[in-house]
């Protein structure tokens, strides 16, 4: 039944922030790995791990997402897969993981030490910020943090397992375990993710919001991974109405949906992301639609709300001057509560504001601009959470290409971040055309024509199809 007014309900309730992402999600240790058959992956002898990347994937790989279990599929198949996407490539060197204990390689300010007025005094947290992309998991689950220490990045995001296929092999153990020695700190051996810099997307075949039956069981395979892996952010699209129900009726079917799967998996936190086109049978484009499915939520420790750049622009969440984002980060406190930020997909928007097209474009080079991403990183609020790149990447999203693209994007806004007021009046514009040929020497942005459109994020199209037809846009990314 509909919760009374969405408006405020969720905000009444709001966790403290400094209880939310940041304690809530990092005092509590990850449950110990189970134990491996084959005694490899020792925490101390981690460090190989990049001394010899080709083996220790190429045993990942069994685990990895693209090997989803077909039925009937002949295991031939399935060695041909993994082999195919051992990764980093050899001509990587192993030292361009940057050993960093999870701690920008980029001398970013921290909340409290901020030299050049970038980010001021955090009243009680130091906090770094989890700047990330969406990357692969080819080759594995323990790929995905091997290629963000490649990206320099601190925060990631991956899926874990294929996001279109309805059941996929469980992880070996020696994959679950080769995934919690990589994120431990330099000093035990590993890259330095910890558990609330990693933000897993759910799969996108998952729709929560009308009868559910097999969405729930791949939701629910998801959130187990997370817990396996250690990952305790878990961000998935609320879902859709397919026309089947009223929109309350859609938030108490995804808020059963996450009052089951937190009684049934451990620990995980569900993060609800926005979605961009409002006023169509797609759940969560408001706020207040967000918050009215958190009303509904019983443990609210364990339910947060990923804010995606774009598809707040494309519903109409303006974003791109210093006021629009103030303003728009007020009304979210309002309706929903700061205390429920847990993730952010920083991507720039194609289209304009509040046009309902959910089409990505590199940071600062769309309909947002620089501008409005210079005011994320500079926002007290989006340190600690995980800050997602979901850009469009060159197609050869397994090697180095994709990569390349969201390095570039990471260090640009830690430039902009650090840039002053005033500066950055004078320097905007410049930055912005150094930026456009950079990107466009990288990653060429296609030819405009009927197959130019919605392309070359890190997910691959297509994997709506054949459902919730009638409310998607042709042109979604995710
Ligand atoms: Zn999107
Ligand atoms: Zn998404």
């Amino acid at each position: 039944m509909p919760p009374r007014r969405s408006t405020g309900s969720a905000a009444a309730t709001a966790p403290k922030r400094e209880r939310s992402t940041s304690s809530s999600l990092s005092d509590a240790p990850p449950p110990k790995p189970k134990p491996s058959t084959k005694a490899k992956g020792k925490p101390n002898g981690e460090s190989k791990v990049s001394v010899k990347p080709k083996t220790a994937l190429a045993d990942d790989a069994k685990a990895g997402d693209d090997n989803p279990v077909e039925s009937n599929e002949p295991p031939k198949k399935k060695a041909r897969v993994a082999k195919a996407k051992v990764w980093p490539p050899p001509e990587l060197a192993p030292d361009v993981h940057p050993p960093r204990n999870g701690y920008p390689i980029f001398e970013l300010p921290s909340t409290s030490s901020a030299k050049n007025g970038a980010l001021p005094p955090s009243t009680s947290e130091n906090r770094p910020m989890l700047l990330g992309a969406h990357v692969s998991i080819a080759g594995g689950p323990a790929g995905a943090l091997l290629r963000a220490g490649v990206a320099g990045a601190n925060g990631l995001a991956l899926f874990t397992k294929s996001q279109r296929q309805w059941r996929s092999n469980p992880y070996e153990p020696e994959a679950i375990e080769r995934f919690r020695s990589l994120m431990k700190s330099k000093e035990e051996g590993g890259l330095g993710y910890p558990p609330e810099s990693i933000l897993v997307h759910g799969s996108y075949l998952i729709n929560l919001g009308t009868k559910w039956n097999t969405s729930y069981e791949c939701f629910k395979d998801d959130i187990y991974r997370c817990h396996q892996l250690g990952i305790k952010l878990y961000n998935w699209h609320p879902g859709s109405t397919v026309g089947a129900c009223t929109k309350e009726e859609s938030f108490a079917s995804i808020a059963k949906a996450i009052n089951m799967v937190h009684k049934e998996v451990p620990e995980v936190v569900t993060v609800i992301e926005n979605m961009a086109n409002a006023g169509s049978n797609i759940v969560g484009t408001a706020f207040s639609e967000l918050a009215a499915i958190i009303a509904l939520v019983e443990d609210k420790s364990r339910v947060r709300v990923c804010l995606d750049t774009c598809h707040l622009f494309a519903a109409g969440y303006d974003l791109r001057t210093p006021e629009a984002y103030a303003e728009t980060m007020k009304k979210f406190d309002e309706e929903v509560g700061n205390g429920y930020l847990g993730g952010m997909h920083l991507n720039d928007s194609k289209a304009d504001l509040a046009g309902n097209k959910d089409l990505h474009e590199n940071i600062g080079l769309g309909k947002i601009g620089l501008t409005g991403f210079r005011c994320i990183m500079r926002d007290p609020l989006m340190s600690g959470i995980p800050l997602i790149l979901e850009t469009p990447a060159p197609e050869k999203a397994l090697e180095v290409g994709d990569l390349a693209i969201w390095m570039r994007e990471i260090k640009l806004l830690y430039e902009i971040q650090g840039i002053s007021d005033e500066d950055w009046k004078v320097k905007k514009d410049e930055i912005e055309a150094r930026w456009r040929k950079e990107r466009d020497g990288i990653n060429p942005p296609k030819e405009k024509g009927p197959k130019a459109k919605g392309k070359a994020t890190p997910a691959p199209r297509g994997k709506k199809k054949g459902k919730k037809e009638e409310s998607e846009d042709e042109d979604e990314d995710d």
